[in-house]
């Protein structure tokens, strides 16, 4: 896979270069990004169920996942905070809970690394399926606020997600992170990505 963005990688492209083009030629906002699966099957499935079932507990084996993935990729980072993207308000208030919020804090039981509270989404986006990408960074655009940026300074985080798509929410946030802040290191952790192919990019 690419050492950055984690997407899987052919072997001879690998063994050259180490990281995807798009990596290489346009960088990423983010320093390291795994996923534990690909959003399909019996993953999919869990992920729907937790976020539109109101299955809270499955927090709890969804976390396990994201251990597993943290653990497994090697990475040395000793990370500082756990910080979960939030959710759009008004799908929270449908929803009836912030399951991005649930999940780190299942995370940081695991890892015993405490959860970052102070990144907001501020203004309402329409729902980002749907929308190409030109779209969708245009509608997200300045969608989130941090407050103590100052706590971050020189920190290692962990951005939790349940499903990467395009990345663009993702991205945007680790932005604003660094334009707020003089960040150490960026890792992007969910528990599934959508595939390239998929995802239109
Ligand atoms: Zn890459």
């Amino acid at each position: 896979m690419c050492y950055c963005c984690g997407i899987p990688l052919p072997g001879n492209v690998l063994a050259i270069h180490g990281t995807c083009s798009q990596c290489r030629t346009l960088g990423k906002p983010f320093d390291f990004a795994r996923a534990y699966g690909n959003y399909r099957g019996e993953l999919r499935s869990l992920i729907i169920k937790f976020k539109f079932g109101h299955h809270q507990r499955l927090s709890h084996p969804l976390a396990a996942l994201l251990q597993h993935c943290y653990e497994r990729s090697g990475l040395d980072l000793e990370p500082d905070w756990i910080v979960p993207v939030p959710p759009h308000v008004r799908r929270r208030r449908e929803r009836g809970f912030d399951q991005t919020l649930i999940l780190s804090r299942a995370l940081s039981q695991r890892l015993k690394i405490p959860v970052f509270k102070d990144l907001y989404r501020v203004k309402p986006t329409v729902p980002q399926s749907g929308l190409n990408l030109q779209e969708r960074r245009k509608n997200l655009g300045h969608a989130f606020r941090l407050s103590q940026a100052d706590r971050l300074s020189d920190q290692t985080l962990v951005l939790v997600d349940d499903v990467m798509t395009t990345g663009t929410t993702i991205s945007e946030i680790c932005r604003l992170i660094r334009l707020e802040t003089r960040i150490r290191t960026i890792l992007v952790l969910t528990v599934a990505r959508v595939p390239l192919w998929s995802a239109q990019v």
